[in-house]
């Protein structure tokens, strides 16, 4: 038989070959690429975490950047300003002018639930996934508008098709396990979206106790991929940046303005409602309908396309709609027939109004080896971001409607 008794010497060797080997195993063997993972919590408003605990945006605040604000672009809606973020375009450039969108020529409508949001004919713009992957680099979206769809002919490496119930822990998870990829695989751009406080924003109204719960619930998501992260001790390669798409405001059953008061609904088709109306007058009906809404309610304000004010950033687009009617912060418009059919119409709060309203002020916060620690932005508008991310990313980024100046003081370089 063999003599097995190991000598101390060779105890020794072992030992320390296994602690290396454990050492090597936490960190990582190659160097880490340029790394950033975008987090949306959808209509968290700006004023929204001063009256919640949020201790994992604290710790972004504290060890990174806090913006006052997030100025969001019009109309201040999720696929818009979500598209925004990500392309650096304003809404007329980057084709999703609203969450319903009408093709007239084709008789083709964009919403949410019908499926179009994965055709790549309503994409106009280049989100920040395409701009990476076109210059070779992988991402993976665990949702984000518009990344089902293939935009320019690319698609992230690596995505998901969106589900409003997928659980938000498996969500963290798998973001951190495509960080736990091989360098041959491993993407460099990642999304992470969630729903909240969006919705019980909707539903109990705007710094609700449900929608501030909310906010701490995803709060909590975000703590799980900080740790995540520094589990992995990538605190130093990787860099997060949380924002939202918009705020949120109250609304009430009485400062409703009713369309059919002033027209005919049957002059019209209605391509969205409130709070911008995307109003379609029948051929030969547009005068006729403009003025009787023009001056109609003080708490509307109504454009013919290609005279909404320049602040809007909302005329050079084929399907913005001949009239667009805006309501006041608070007001919605419908018809007495919805109305009265549908009794706990409008929810509690909503969004899409004018920017310039602070209530529809969304958040940013980032964090990582690209920023400064502890320093605070002014609200800048959300145009700027897509410049910021392809600085991040060391990629060259397409021609868009922002620019790196309003960002680049936090920047560590
Ligand atoms: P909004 O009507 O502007 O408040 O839109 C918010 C809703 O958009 C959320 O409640 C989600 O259900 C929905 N949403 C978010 N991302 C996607 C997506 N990628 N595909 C389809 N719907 C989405
Ligand atoms: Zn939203
Ligand atoms: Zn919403």
């Amino acid at each position: 038989m063999r003599d097995t008794k190991i000598t101390p010497v060779l105890f020794i060797f072992i030992i320390t070959l296994l602690s290396t080997c454990s050492i090597h195993r936490q960190i990582p063997q190659e160097d880490f690429k340029p790394t950033l993972i975008l987090v949306s919590f959808d209509g968290c408003r700006y004023d929204y975490p001063n009256m919640a605990t949020t201790p994992a945006l604290d710790e972004m605040a504290a060890e990174g950047v806090k913006a006052d604000g997030l100025k969001t672009s019009f109309p201040s809606k999720t696929f818009p300003n979500h598209l925004t973020i990500v392309t650096g375009l304003y809404p007329e450039h980057h084709g999703i002018i609203a969450n319903r969108i009408y093709d007239d020529v084709n008789d083709e409508t964009y919403t949410l639930g019908n499926g179009a949001v994965l055709e790549s004919k309503w994409y106009q713009g280049e989100p920040v996934w395409v701009t990476a992957e076109r210059q070779g680099l992988r991402t993976a979206t665990f949702f984000w508008p518009g990344s089902e769809a293939e935009i320019g002919g690319y698609r992230p490496t690596y995505y998901k098709a969106y589900d409003n119930d997928f659980p938000y822990n498996k969500r963290v998870e798998q973001v951190l396990a495509w960080l736990d990829m091989p360098e041959a695989t491993r993407p460099q751009f990642l999304s992470l979206y969630f729903d909240e406080p969006d919705h019980s924003g909707h539903e109990f109204g705007p710094a609700s106790t449900e929608a501030i719960a909310a906010l701490e619930r995803v709060d909590k998501q975000l703590a799980s991929l900080l740790d995540g992260i520094e589990e992995r001790h990538l605190e130093d390669k990787v860099n997060v940046i949380v924002v939202s798409d918009h705020g949120m405001t109250s609304l009430s059953r009485d400062s409703v303005i009713f369309l059919d008061d002033y027209i005919n609904m049957s002059d019209i088709k209605m391509v969205d409602y409130s709070p911008v109306a995307a109003i379609r007058p029948n051929p030969g009906k547009l005068e006729e309908v403009y003025q009787a809404l023009k001056d109609a309610h003080p708490h509307m304000k109504v454009f013919k396309k290609g005279e909404v004010p320049e602040k809007y950033h909302y005329n050079d687009y084929k399907f913005i709609q001949p009239i667009i009617a805006i309501s006041d912060l608070h007001w919605t418009m419908t018809t007495h027939d919805f109305f009265n059919s549908h009794p706990n119409y409008p929810s509690k709060g909503t969004h899409g109004f004018d920017p310039d309203y602070q209530d529809m002020n969304a958040i940013f916060y980032a964090k990582g080896p690209a920023f400064k620690k502890g320093v605070s932005l002014p609200v800048f508008r959300n145009t700027n971001i897509y410049e910021l991310m392809c600085h991040i990313l060391e990629i060259q980024p397409a021609p868009n409607d922002g620019s790196l100046e309003v960002t680049k003081g936090v920047l560590e370089k």
